[in-house]
């Protein structure tokens, strides 16, 4: 089994130290054509505009996609990973991957970045801390930037056993604001109750709404995409990676069953 981990920037390594140890192949994706290698992708945590920029700074996603007869015509940045998404193909995207992948992201700078979308979700970009500016004054305000919680996921237990929780790891996390009917919840984290509530206007509603539940959906599935906001790669618990593997290998029998066998009479 051969899962591919899109390798411009960010914590790609540890997911392939993780899929290693599951005794599965991760290769590094940066160029299109390499995608078609692969039945299942995983887009890892790091920065996303910055993921988004050197995409194209490398010309290794947009404009090399955008040449590619195949995908001429196709409106939007990231076409081959759109169409990835679109023929349902087991993706995962944590934290920076899960932004990439929603259908809409708030609270980024004007303009934000492109997203690959597939995912019927609202999220907040830096929900639990900012990536630039301030953030040594948001810190001092005690505003969380990076934290660790105990996430409670039955459905994983259910399918991978283990232990009743898992380590949620959040760095500059975005969280989920809104799901779409078809989204499974995974898992959800308490906000701690000291976060002090946003004094600034331009919040949005939804954001305030969250903050005001102090309940934060930091994981979930919808079909075939799967995406977390904190990072199970920097944890030696495997049962994140398996359970996507997992997907894969139902993708795979599903497509499998779906062959039509013509039998000659
Ligand atoms: N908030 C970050 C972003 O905007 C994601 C952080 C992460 O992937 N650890 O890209």
């Amino acid at each position: 089994m051969v899962v591919g981990v899109l390798a411009l920037q960010g914590s790609f390594n540890e997911h392939i130290a993780v899929l290693r140890r599951l005794g599965v192949k991760g290769v590094e994706i940066k160029k299109p054509e390499q995608l078609r290698s692969v039945r299942a992708l995983i887009i890892p945590g790091g920065e996303s505009t910055t993921m988004a920029k050197l995409a194209e700074y490398h010309n290794l996603v947009c404009s090399l996609f955008l040449s590619l007869s195949r995908y001429k015509g196709k409106k939007g940045k990231f076409p081959a990973l759109r169409e990835f998404v679109k023929l349902g193909n087991p993706v995962w995207g944590t934290c920076a991957g899960l932004i990439f992948l929603a259908d809409k992201a708030i609270g980024q700078k004007a303009g934000g970045q492109d997203l690959i979308g597939g995912l019927n979700c609202t999220v907040h970009r830096n929900f639990f801390g900012s990536q630039v500016a301030f953030s040594s004054v948001l810190h001092a305000t005690n505003w969380i930037q990076s934290f660790e919680a105990e996430l409670s996921v039955p459905e994983i237990v259910a399918k991978e056993g283990g232990p009743p929780s898992f380590r949620g790891v959040f760095i500059r996390a975005p969280g989920i604001l809104e799901v779409g009917p078809e989204v499974q919840v995974l898992a959800e984290v308490l906000l701690p109750s000291d976060k002090p509530a946003k004094d600034d206007a331009t919040s949005e509603s939804l954001e305030e709404n969250a903050k005001a539940e102090k309940k934060v959906i930091v994981a979930v599935k919808q079909g075939t995409l799967l995406a977390t906001a904190f990072h199970p790669e920097l944890t030696a618990d495997t049962r994140w990676h398996s359970y996507f593997l997992k997907m894969l290998d139902e993708n795979s029998e599903e497509a499998s069953s779906s062959t039509v066998t013509v039998v000659p009479s």
